[in-house]
């Protein structure tokens, strides 16, 4: 027996959205992906049809899914990519960009490739092992997320871009605003809404269309679109900060049990944080007196610049461009 579509009512349905208790058809849930992530841009204002946006794709099955919402909702004229190879052995290999690049062409966007090397002088391996020779524990997730999100920045000023845009999902949301809550880390999770000014005028806000699609929506839209499938993964996979694994874990477990979970946590803290996200302030930073990128008030270093004293590098290659990429009024 054929199940139709509960939206269409005419298509056979392929897809069983358990946090909606509909079954639907290619067409509708692509539709509905699409919808959610239009709804999200526009209640919050993520980005205007005049912006210039660069997006960070690392090349996995999200970056597809954000490529093909993006480009039909937004003039690919205004639309640049960035990918960023971390340096890892046997991930985020050289096949996996060149084949987003290829797609991402047809799409009529042109895909940027650079990498934590290019950025700092050394690959996030090196860094790695660096630190851990000088007994500097701190995770490979770490070196990476804050590299690359710093590498992303750099090239949406150098673009001008108005806007970074991401392809980090609902779990991924979820489970970072569960780590900050936990943490006690009240202005990281404030920082996280979409209603959040960036902290200081040299960080380009950040926008992120797909924050309440689920990471197995984004899976089944590749899926179903022909996408390239193949993730290879991380290596660091095990060493990944154990808080936020457990919480991964823990949040799994209640969205089985009942659908629709992380989506009702993100909604209630969308809500109950907007005004006080609101109410951040914008330049409450200082500078870094090695690179000249923006810190904590009282900090001398800026967050990379720290960590990487922590692998012994003291004289990353990107501070060599700080007088390139700050402008004097800055
Ligand atoms: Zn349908
Ligand atoms: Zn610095």
């Amino acid at each position: 027996m054929t199940v139709l579509c509960d939206v269409c009512g005419v298509r056979k349905a392929v897809v069983y959205q358990a946090h909606s208790g509909r079954r639907l058809c290619k067409e509708c849930f692509v539709e509905d992906v699409k919808r959610r992530a239009r709804e999200e841009i526009k209640r919050w204002g993520l980005f205007g049809p005049g912006d210039t946006l660069l997006l960070g794709l690392s090349g996995g099955k999200d970056s597809y899914v954000l490529l093909d919402v993006l480009t039909e909702i937004h003039s690919t004229d205004k639309i640049v990519a960035v990918s960023i190879v971390e340096g890892i052995p046997g991930y985020n290999r050289e096949e996996d960009i060149a084949r987003l690049r290829e797609v991402a062409k047809d799409y009529g966007v042109d895909v940027v490739v650079t990498s934590i090397r290019e950025y700092t002088g050394h690959s996030l391996t090196e860094l790695v092992v660096r630190a851990w020779r000088r007994g500097y524990r701190i995770s490979p997730c770490t070196y990476c997320g804050i590299s690359r999100r710093r590498i992303l920045n750099y090239y949406a000023r150098m673009f001008g871009a108005h806007k970074t845009v991401t392809a980090h999902n609902l779990d991924d949301e979820v489970q970072t605003a569960v780590v900050n809550l936990l943490r006690g880390d009240i202005v990281g999770l404030l920082r996280l809404h979409p209603a959040a000014p960036p902290a200081s005028k040299l960080v380009i806000p950040r926008a992120k269309p797909l924050r309440k699609v689920y990471e197995w929506e984004t899976a089944t839209y590749a899926y179903l679109l022909g996408f390239p499938m193949q993730e290879t993964e991380c290596m660091f996979i095990n060493y990944a900060p154990t808080l936020r694994a457990r919480v991964r874990e823990a949040l799994y477990r209640v969205e089985r049990k009942s659908p629709g979970t992380l989506m009702r946590i993100l909604e209630t803290l969308d809500t109950l944080l907007e005004p006080a996200a609101r109410e951040l302030e914008t330049d409450g930073l200082g500078r870094c007196e090695r690179c000249g990128e923006p810190t904590s008030r009282g900090r001398r270093l800026c967050k990379l610049c720290e960590i990487l004293e922590g692998a012994g590098v003291v004289r990353p290659l990107y501070s060599a461009y700080r007088d390139i990429t700050f402008k004097p009024e800055d």
